[in-house]
């Protein structure tokens, strides 16, 4: 047997949905922001829920930035928002090794942009690669073979937009002559939508070379994986049916909150139309659906 569940509602009543939950936990891109630019009315509205004595917790799958930068940039645009509130999936990398005890002796091989590197530092684990890697054409000569460091214990993949073929053959070299090395993937996003202009290939393509050349599937502590909603209810102690998890995307925010069991609500201001939505071709519903997270100031019971 199966359950399906029933399709989102239109958000009529905002002020219900507010008082049902303790928690906020905004997704950045599309629904706080769209690439540079704020979104309507966000600082308004994180400023009544925050009268209200709502948590405000952000989490991002772009992996590009460490929690420090993303702080800065809500300063820039203006948003009263401190690092504590703000979970990258760049950040979730290092709280997973964290949690896990990985041994400090160990090494981390980074594919992905500077965040990862940053966040790991900051937890005090070695860690080598990182954007500059490799990036020259591999000279080929017969019995030419690339070493790799034998201390490696995790590879952590995220977005890259300086990815190249050494970085690939690294990477695999230490998951596949270590049966005991983690493969961890910062998110899965297949497209990204790094300008407005057209789609662009996500995390996902550079996770998936590594899982292409070593025939292993990544543990992912991005969104929607379950990672990220046990360590914030376990850090701030909040139930999961007290959380409304906000977001523009179907597959990873909308998701990620129901893996979580929490409220769900789909915002229009990002990658997903009342179309997709709506599509047969669709089978993620989330609870409600409105326009922008700015409807909360006015959708007020009749
Ligand atoms: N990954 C990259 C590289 C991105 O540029 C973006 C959005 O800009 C995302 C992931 C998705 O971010 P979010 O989870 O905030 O929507
Ligand atoms: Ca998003």
């Amino acid at each position: 047997t199966f359950t399906t569940r029933a399709s989102a509602q239109p958000l009529e009543n905002a002020d219900e949905l507010i008082d049902s939950v303790e928690t906020f936990i905004f997704d950045c891109d599309g629904v706080v922001w769209k690439g540079d630019k704020l979104i309507d009315g966000v600082p308004e509205t994180l400023d009544m829920l925050r009268s209200k004595g709502k948590r405000l917790v952000f989490v991002t799958n772009n992996s590009t930035k460490s929690r420090k930068q993303y702080g800065k940039k809500f300063e820039t645009l203006g948003l009263k928002v401190s690092e504590e509130e703000i979970f990258a999936s760049s950040f979730a990398a290092a709280a997973y090794l964290k949690s896990i005890n990985f041994p400090k002796d160990k090494k981390v091989y980074v594919i992905g942009e500077d965040g990862i590197s940053k966040e790991l530092e900051l937890a005090g684990f070695q860690y080598l690669g990182g954007p500059d890697d490799g990036g020259k054409k591999i000279e080929l000569k017969p019995g030419f073979l690339m070493e790799h460091d034998k201390d490696v214990g995790a590879v952590v993949v995220g977005f890259d937009r300086y990815f190249n073929y050494y970085k690939v053959q690294y990477g695999t070299l230490c998951v596949r002559e270590n049966p005991g090395c983690l493969f961890i993937a910062t998110n899965r996003d297949a497209v990204t939508h790094l300008t407005d202009a057209q789609e662009w290939a996500g995390g996902g393509s550079m996770v998936g070379a590594i899982c292409g050349s070593t025939q292993r599937e990544p543990l992912v502590v991005g969104k929607p994986s379950t990672f990220m909603m046990d360590y914030l209810a376990n850090k701030f102690g909040i139930l999961k049916s007290q959380i409304c998890m906000v977001g523009d995307r179907l597959d990873t925010d909308i998701l990620f909150g129901q893996n979580g069991g929490c409220k769900t609500l789909l915002v229009l201001s990002g990658v997903t139309s009342l179309s997709m939505l709506q599509s047969p071709n669709n089978s993620i519903q989330p609870d409600f659906y409105t326009n922008k997270i700015s409807d909360f100031l006015s959708l007020k019971a009749a």
